[in-house]
């Protein structure tokens, strides 16, 4: 993937536009609860600035209506927030897409949320154009939407008379494209969670790739029942056993394998309170619900993480929001933080975990665009990073 980057343009003098993901949570009062988003978009404008480039930075909240700026939609928070971490004012520009607002160079000012533009989700051209009028150079920094194709992630790098991405967004292409097309070998994929259904894409092309495939939770237990286990009552999609069993043929004709759980913790309930059993995954009875993998298990597993490569996870390998069911998935964060493998991760639930075991420091990259790195894996070209290598020789 050849993308233009930021850091290797002089912007001096230059207006730039940057395409933000400062979409981040709210109360109701407004009142940002959790700022990592905003944090992690400040070097791509602290370069600018320090080259002395006149700086507009748009972003997304929420889903607003288009054609309207309502109380809940404004990123006027997020422009004090902003303010505070960059330690300069920055000024909300409101009506902003036909220009008509000063700035000066070294100077920043942030834009309305642009969902709330018409145009902006089905990509309109008209819109782009407007909006690449604006500046010198557009810069996407936004990896969380990047499987979108809509006119201020996709329209405007067409139309801009400079298309790169920014230092976020670098980074996480960078991350990503090591992880799956550049690898150290052994690469080595956990991929976890509920059900096959929603990852099915991700396991076969990961198949094609990796040279162990870990699964776990629910979809492990789909892999047990392809594998004529019994796993008695517990979370399984028994109409995607032929798509299990076919992933592990692909593993196989690779010389590559999927190890599945030799035992397994289950109870009889997913609770606080439920008792929870360890046993070899054979005795699994029919009232039984399997809720993590087994103490030997994990430690198998963590043996094949200790000696990966590269490692890709997603997904966590049993119900990890119970103490009783959370020690496979920690056993598994545990062993990506203390190996030598470039590591990536991400997925909702599995920075829910990442953040609980407190290993965030010890992972080589993890992904801040949930949507954007699930398509990723699967294998997708995503829109706004086409759009930005078509521009790669201009
Ligand atoms: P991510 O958001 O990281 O992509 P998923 O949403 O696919 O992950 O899956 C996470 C959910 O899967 C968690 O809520 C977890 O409790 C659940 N889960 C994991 N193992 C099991 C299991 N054995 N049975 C039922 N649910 C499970
Ligand atoms: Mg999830």
């Amino acid at each position: 993937m050849k993308v233009k980057k930021l850091t290797d343009l002089d912007v001096r003098g230059k207006k730039v536009f940057i395409r933000a993901d400062l979409n981040v949570p709210q109360d109701e009062a407004g009142n940002i609860t959790e700022d990592t988003r905003i944090r992690a978009s400040i070097p791509s404008i602290q370069y600018c600035l320090d080259q002395g480039a006149a700086v507009m930075v748009t972003s997304h909240l929420g889903r607003p209506t288009e054609g309207v700026v309502g109380p809940d939609d404004t990123l006027a928070p997020v422009a004090v927030r902003l303010g505070q971490l960059l330690k300069t004012p920055v000024r909300l520009i409101a009506d902003w897409v036909d220009g008509g607002f000063e700035i000066k160079p070294g100077e920043v000012v942030l834009l309305e949320n642009c969902r709330c533009n018409k145009g902006e989700k089905k990509d309109n051209e008209e819109l782009a154009k407007k909006m690449a009028a604006l500046c010198d150079v557009y810069v996407n920094d936004a990896f969380g939407t990047a499987h979108r194709a809509e006119a201020t992630t996709h329209g405007i790098a067409r139309f801009a008379p400079v298309a790169c991405a920014g230092m976020l967004m670098g980074a996480e292409i960078d991350a990503l494209t090591k992880a799956l097309y550049q690898p150290a070998r052994p690469l080595v994929a956990i991929v976890g969670g509920a059900k096959v259904s929603t990852k099915l894409t991700i396991l076969k092309t990961l198949a094609e790739k990796v040279d162990q495939l870990i699964v776990g939770g629910g979809i492990a237990n789909t892999f047990l029942l392809a594998a004529g286990k019994r796993i008695g009552e517990s979370l399984a999609e028994p109409e995607m056993v032929r798509e299990a069993q076919q992933v592990m043929d692909i593993m196989k004709s690779r010389g590559a394998e999927v190890p599945l759980p030799v035992d397994v913790v289950v109870a009889d309930e997913v609770s606080a309170l439920a008792r929870a059993n360890r046993i070899p995954v054979d005795d699994v009875s029919p009232h039984d619900r399997i809720l993590d993998i087994g103490p030997k298990s994990s430690a198998k597993l963590a043996d094949l993480i200790a000696h990966a490569g590269t490692i890709v996870w997603n997904g966590p390998v049993g119900v990890f929001e119970h103490a009783q069911f959370a020690g496979g998935t920690k056993m598994m964060a545990s062993a990506i933080a203390h190996s030598e493998a470039f590591s990536i991760a991400g997925g909702g639930d599995t920075l829910a975990a990442i953040a609980k075991f407190d290993i965030a420091g010890d992972v080589g990259y993890i992904s801040t665009g949930g949507g954007a790195f699930l398509e990723f894996l699967e294998g997708k070209t995503l829109p706004a990073i086409a759009a930005l290598e078509a521009r790669f020789q201009d």
